[in-house]
């Protein structure tokens, strides 16, 4: 659609321009650990974005949050931030997969992987890439691995869930949920309650989605707790 291709425009003039955000804190104001602060300075980073400067200090006291934000608002780093703040405050106790990371499309996987890749080259957090197109067998080794971070697109992790003997979700602290409404446009509501019940219930989810659609609320209602919503317009 026009309303699409502006914002498309919008977000590359932003890309090429280096986008600086209009909030008024400061990453450094946070209290996030140094290999945060490290990675956040290699990407040359000062000032969250408004989605950012919102669900970060939320997600950092562990509460459920509902955020709706469009496109190109810094989405990304909304979830990754809280997720290696996490992960590095609790050290593991075991080895086993802590956090899964669902999205539509295995690009948005990918692209999620380089970031978290990022975090990890200060950390010695893992995160692997479950998408379709890959081989089984091979993403089933990396599974068995127990990484601490699955990204991963719904249909592949599933069968995984179902055919990966040591692979299990009963061990995960964090669920996020990226472009909810376009999970369930792609028609994964199933797949995403059947992989919501392997959880366990204690846990936090972060659910994110361009558009608050009653579908969306639908699945707020059945994989989340007393969440918090936060909603930012489209603004560069
Ligand atoms: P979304 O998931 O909401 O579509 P992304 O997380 O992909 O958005 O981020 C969009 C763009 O903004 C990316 O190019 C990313 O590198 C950039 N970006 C994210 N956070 C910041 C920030 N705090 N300061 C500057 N640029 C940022
Ligand atoms: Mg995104």
């Amino acid at each position: 659609s026009q309303v699409r291709e502006t914002k498309k425009k919008i977000l590359k003039k932003s890309q090429e321009t280096k986008f600086v955000p209009k909030t008024k804190a400061y990453f450094k104001d946070f209290h996030l650990s140094s290999p945060i602060l490290k990675t956040l300075r290699d990407f040359k980073y000062e000032k969250p974005t408004e989605v950012q400067e919102k669900s970060i200090p939320l997600a950092l006291e562990g509460r459920d949050l509902a955020i709706s934000a469009v496109t190109g608002s810094g989405k990304t780093l909304a979830f990754l931030i809280p997720i290696f703040h996490h992960l590095q405050l609790r050290s593991r106790k075991q080895n086993s997969t802590r956090v899964l990371i669902l999205t539509p499309t295995r690009e948005l996987a990918k692209q999620c992987f380089d970031v978290s890749e990022k975090f990890s080259k200060y950390t010695d957090i893992d995160s692997v890439l479950i998408v379709g197109g890959k081989r089984v067998d091979v993403q089933a080794n990396l599974l068995e691995n127990k990484p601490e971070i699955v990204i991963a697109t719904p249909g592949r992790i599933l069968d995984h869930l179902l055919n990966t003997r040591s692979f299990g979700l009963d061990k995960i602290e964090m669920l996020v949920l990226d472009e909810a409404d376009r999970l369930l446009s792609m028609g994964f509501e199933k797949v995403i309650n059947r992989i919501v019940s392997e959880c366990p219930k204690k846990k936090q989810t972060l659910l994110f989605s361009a558009t608050m659609t009653d579908k969306v609320e639908d699945l707020t209602t059945i994989s989340l707790n007393k969440p918090i919503r936060i909603s930012i317009n489209f603004q560069l």
